[in-house]
């Protein structure tokens, strides 16, 4: 690169972007590119879709396996154990782990009245996921995201979901087109829980999700640390593979409240594999104690 070209670079020595606004930001040589300068762009997007559900909650993380999904299935399955009719909406179309952590990854759509039927998989709890139309689990989903927002729009509008009291969304990680499209085209989005994990890599990221929500004018209804230490199988010593209080220290400094925390648990993981919400087992187990604990809080927060 000449002396020249280097002078011409813009954007990597601006400052911090966390106070960015489009009038402060005038002079700035960012400032037409900037995302926190602008806002999230929604533009062009359709209005709110009309459907009968009192709550819209989106589960959202800054990165990819924290446990964004687990925390999605159990959340709508302790929602329904307090007798909400529950929608389960699974977003996460690259990655669509919601009906393999149902053990209903075989299903596919049924059509009733020209309305798509929602996978039911108990009287109180319906799922909608792509994986459903999907020819089998190792189909990858090669989607612009106009197509992806077209599929949620369906999602919501032709899906005979009947009359809700919640619906969950599991979003894929980060700040993306899935994240503003149902935030624009839900109705009554109480806000978002921010799943991470405690070391730094991750709530770095956590901190984006936080502010990406707040961008939107949502509440953030909570921050869970999952995978926040282990007791070891053997020794039953406690280790902290991960490190502790990672999410904790984030809610604080952001100032959005913290739901609790969720050790890692082999049998959290094999509950995921083999297709049965971890909270549905109940019993003495400490780490079933922790996510009643964590959902009890989320519900809290939502109902107020
Ligand atoms: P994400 O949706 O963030 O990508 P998942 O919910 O798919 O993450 O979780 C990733 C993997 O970690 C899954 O196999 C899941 O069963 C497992 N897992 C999630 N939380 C825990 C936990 N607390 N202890 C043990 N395994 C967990």
């Amino acid at each position: 690169m000449s002396k020249k070209d280097t002078k011409k670079a813009p954007a990597q020595d601006a400052p911090p972007h966390d106070d960015c606004t489009e009038e402060k930001c005038a002079g700035c040589p960012t400032a037409s590119t900037c995302a926190s300068a602008k806002g999230p762009e929604v533009k062009g997007l359709p209005p709110k879709v009309k459907m009968d559900v009192k709550h819209v909650i989106l589960v959202l993380s800054g990165k990819g396996g924290v446990g964004k999904s687990t925390v999605s299935v159990n959340l709508a399955y302790a929602l329904s154990n307090h007798g909400y009719q529950v929608g389960l909406l699974d977003l996460d179309m690259h990655g669509p782990n919601i009906p393999k952590m149902l053990g209903i990854e075989d299903q596919k759509f049924a059509m009733m009245d020209n309305k798509i039927e929602p996978v039911r998989v108990t009287g109180k709890l319906s799922v909608v996921s792509i994986a459903f139309v999907l020819p089998d689990t190792s189909t990858p989903l090669i989607w612009r995201g106009p197509m992806k927002m077209v599929a949620i729009q369906q999602f919501l509008e032709d899906v005979n979901w009947g009359s809700l009291d919640y619906i969950v969304v599991d979003l894929p990680p980060g700040t993306g087109d899935e994240a503003l499209t149902i935030a624009q085209l839900a109705p009554n989005v109480r806000g978002a829980v921010i799943v991470t994990t405690p070391q730094d890599v991750a709530t770095l990221d956590a901190r984006k999700s936080v502010k990406f929500i707040e961008k939107l004018d949502l509440p953030v209804l909570g921050i869970i640390e999952n995978m926040s230490g282990m007791i070891c199988p053997h020794c039953k010593e406690e280790i902290d593979l991960f490190g502790k209080g990672g999410g904790k220290k984030i809610a604080e400094e952001l100032k959005v409240p913290y739901l609790g925390s969720i050790p890692i648990d082999i049998e959290m993981r094999r509950a995921g594999d083999e297709g049965r919400p971890f909270i549905i087992r109940r019993g003495d187990n400490p780490t079933w104690a922790s996510v009643d604990k964590v959902m009890e809080a989320l519900i809290r927060e939502v109902e107020g």
